[in-house]
């Protein structure tokens, strides 16, 4: 069985995400969606909030096919301790590639027989982060096509009485 760790922040989910994830579910076996806890004072949402969404917008996934953890500290910890095979990432432009790129030769410097894999979006995706949808839905502007429906009202709730992201 082929395992995959897909780490991020995922504060919140967004359809670039779940493009990620489906592509991925693709290549490995089971895919471990894992939200990171070191930057918890600066996100939006609660690791706990982040990890819900992230289920709910699988809900429809096979059993098996998914799990959604959360970890801190190093990655390759985490990766190790898992068991698995790869590392997955989603690049979305020029501008992703040099963080990456350090951080999968550092990874694999740590732990020499994990490799990353990356994998491109949709290209409706390819300029969609997080943050953007953060940004825009606390100036109310509308999210509807980059996250899933229920995220949205999250992001709205969430968003109320907060002017800045
Ligand atoms: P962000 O806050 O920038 O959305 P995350 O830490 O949540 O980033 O991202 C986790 C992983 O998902 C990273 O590999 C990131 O490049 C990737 N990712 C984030 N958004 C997208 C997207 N729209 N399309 C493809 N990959 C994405």
């Amino acid at each position: 069985m082929r395992t995959a760790v897909y780490p991020g922040t995922f504060d919140p989910i967004t359809n670039g995400h779940l493009d990620i994830i489906f592509r991925g579910m693709k290549l490995f076996d089971h895919v471990i969606v894992a939200v990171l806890v070191n930057r918890e004072k600066d996100t939006m949402f609660t690791v706990g909030e982040r990890m819900e969404m992230i289920a709910k917008a699988t809900r429809d996934v096979p059993p098996g096919r998914i799990e959604i953890t959360s970890f801190g500290g190093l990655l390759v910890n985490y990766v190790r301790e898992s068991g698995a095979d790869a590392i997955l990432r989603g690049i979305r432009a020029i501008s992703d590639f040099e963080y990456e790129f350090q951080m999968a030769l550092m990874n694999r410097k740590l732990l020499k027989q994990v490799d990353t894999v990356f994998m491109m979006p949709d290209e409706r995706y390819s300029y969609l982060s997080s943050k953007l949808v953060r940004e825009v839905a606390s100036f109310g502007g509308d999210v509807s096509v980059f996250v899933p429906d229920f995220v949205e009202k999250c992001l709205k709730t969430k968003c109320e009485g907060r002017p800045h992201v």
